[in-house]
């Protein structure tokens, strides 16, 4: 899914475009306008730009990216009861309508939902207590929310049901009332569609059961997609990088950050699992070899050879790569709560932890504020 753009002075990166000169620049830009992209120049509009985080010059030199291509209007709703493409504005509001057919396109919640909530005024802990209830009806407009008498025994961790959820209910008694509608005990509670912090009664963490009347479509010369069709034949957008203020990079201890980044993988061993899984496939090494050869010194033809030997799980895949590029790499290896909650969660099954693995998790209790506040959290829970 990429565009012959009619230069070889244009590599394309894992859907980027990396430009090798400005007159590369120029012709890109002037047919991807063509084509229908909206192009926009992120010295001058960009995100980091407007908030003061930087500057143009810093941009170009440490390889950001400094054009935004995307295709405009390319998005549409589709009724489910009358097919006809609408607006996607409000489609996914509650209560909206189509356009054509007056039909509604979507609920947020409807007879059956459930939802999982607790109660606001109760401080909130990881661990509960919640409840798991199934929606009677909901007047958004009102704000009250009509919920079946008996709390459901399912849906996950920190769910109360049966005598702990009616004596959780009791705790809250003043903050939810019994109502009869037609015939049956309902629990109404205080439930506005804007949630405000200041006055909710209850929290939702968790609702299943919308009610779906609508897809949404993306078009392109009179032919629909659905939403994530690998099929759409163009880049929805395009990042471009104007490689001549810092290419070619000569070997240094973190050049290989910069490759891996190319291929949209990120460079700290400690993100990944540490137990040999794979995380990478050769298709990255080949997209980090477009880099090596057009935006390095190094050797591209040894990189596509050694490069097939390369490990596909991170910490050494990132290793690999490393000692191709310096003798004396550095690699990062932060510690961190995934580390932590993978080993944790095998240790719990009673499974083996590898050497690495072990050694993470060790040095995520030590050195990361998340995984030592978790075991806070723990620490905390009530006994059963
Ligand atoms: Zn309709």
């Amino acid at each position: 899914m990429t565009i012959d753009l009619g230069t070889a002075d244009a590599v394309w990166i894992i859907g980027s475009l990396y430009l090798k000169t400005p007159e590369a620049l120029e012709l890109v830009l002037a047919k991807l306008r063509q084509i229908g992209y909206e192009v926009k120049d992120l010295r001058v509009e960009g995100y980091a730009i407007e908030r003061g985080e930087t500057t143009p010059e810093q941009m170009e030199q440490n390889d950001w990216s400094l054009w935004y291509a995307s295709l405009k209007d390319i998005r549409f709703g589709k009724c489910k009861s009358c097919e006809s493409r609408i607006s996607t504005h409000g489609i996914q509001a509650h209560g909206h309508t189509c356009e054509v057919c007056g039909e509604v396109t979507y609920l947020h919640m409807t007879e059956g939902s459930t939802i999982r909530f607790r109660f606001a005024s109760e401080e909130y802990t990881m661990f509960g207590p919640e409840l798991n209830m199934k929606v009677k009806r909901w007047d958004a407009e009102g704000g009250w929310l009509y919920l079946e008498r008996e709390p459901l025994d399912y849906g996950g961790f920190g769910i109360v049901h049966g005598e702990k959820a009616q004596e959780y209910l009791e705790r809250h008694a003043d903050e939810w009332e019994l109502v009869e509608e037609n015939g049956e005990q309902l629990i109404r509670v205080y439930y506005p569609e804007r949630f405000d912090s200041e006055t909710a009664v209850i929290s939702a963490m968790d609702i299943h059961g919308h009610h779906w009347n609508h897809s949404v479509v993306l078009v392109w010369e009179d032919v629909e997609y659905s939403e994530y069709s690998r099929d759409f034949p163009l880049p929805k957008s395009i990042s471009l990088y104007e490689a001549w203020h810092w290419a070619p990079l000569e070997p240094s201890p973190t050049l290989h950050e910069r490759i891996i980044h190319a291929a949209r993988q990120t460079s700290d061993a400690g993100y990944y699992y540490q137990d040999g899984s794979p995380a990478w496939s050769r298709r990255t090494y080949e997209e980090m070899g477009k880099f090596v050869r057009h935006f390095t010194t190094l050797d591209a033809d040894a990189w596509d050879q050694v490069s097939r030997g390369f490990r596909l799980d991170g910490p050494g895949g990132i290793a690999d790569v490393a000692a191709f590029c310096h003798p004396d790499a550095v690699v990062t290896n932060e510690p961190n709560i995934g580390n932590f909650l993978v080993g944790f969660g095998k240790a719990l099954e009673g499974k083996r932890l590898t050497s690495a693995e072990v050694d993470a998790m060790s040095r995520a209790i030590q050195d990361d504020p998340d995984t030592q506040e978790f075991i806070g959290e723990l620490a905390k829970r009530p006994k059963a």
